[in-house]
């Protein structure tokens, strides 16, 4: 079971998995959308998923042409969630939102390409320059 909330609690949420994948993705979006140098993510099933509280969308057109869709809470602020349009089976945990980031276990590093020196992880990834199969 994955547990997760903002920083100022009004939004929580939970999943009982499976991890469908576990990546840490640095396309300049996710830069953007978060101040960093990628967000770590970990995808699950959609139907299974659930979240409480003030949640607000931002919706940027991704690279896929459909929409990348990012949660965050509405009260603070907090990144939590993605709902890509182009995988709408799936909902993407940003994993720094989890009660335990530790059961969070990158195995890729996406947008390779777009990463900047500073945000390479000592964890040994599978990387790709942009998407798997790309
Ligand atoms: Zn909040
Ligand atoms: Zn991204």
């Amino acid at each position: 079971m994955f547990t997760g909330r903002c920083l100022c609690g009004a939004v929580r949420y939970e999943s009982p998995g499976p991890a469908l994948f576990a990546a840490v993705c640095h396309c300049r979006d996710c830069q953007r959308a978060s101040g960093s140098g990628g967000v770590p993510v970990l995808g699950v099933p959609r139907a299974s998923f659930a979240c409480s509280g003030p949640v607000k969308a931002s919706r940027i057109r991704g690279g896929s042409g459909l929409a990348a869709v990012r949660n965050f809470c509405s009260e603070c602020g907090s990144l939590l969630f993605g709902t890509p349009e182009a995988a709408p089976e799936m909902v993407t945990i940003y994993a720094g939102s989890l009660d335990d980031p530790a059961c969070f276990a990158p195995a890729e590093a996406l947008f390779a390409s777009q990463r900047p020196p500073w945000a390479k992880l000592a964890a040994d990834l599978l990387e790709h320059a942009t998407l798997p199969g790309q």
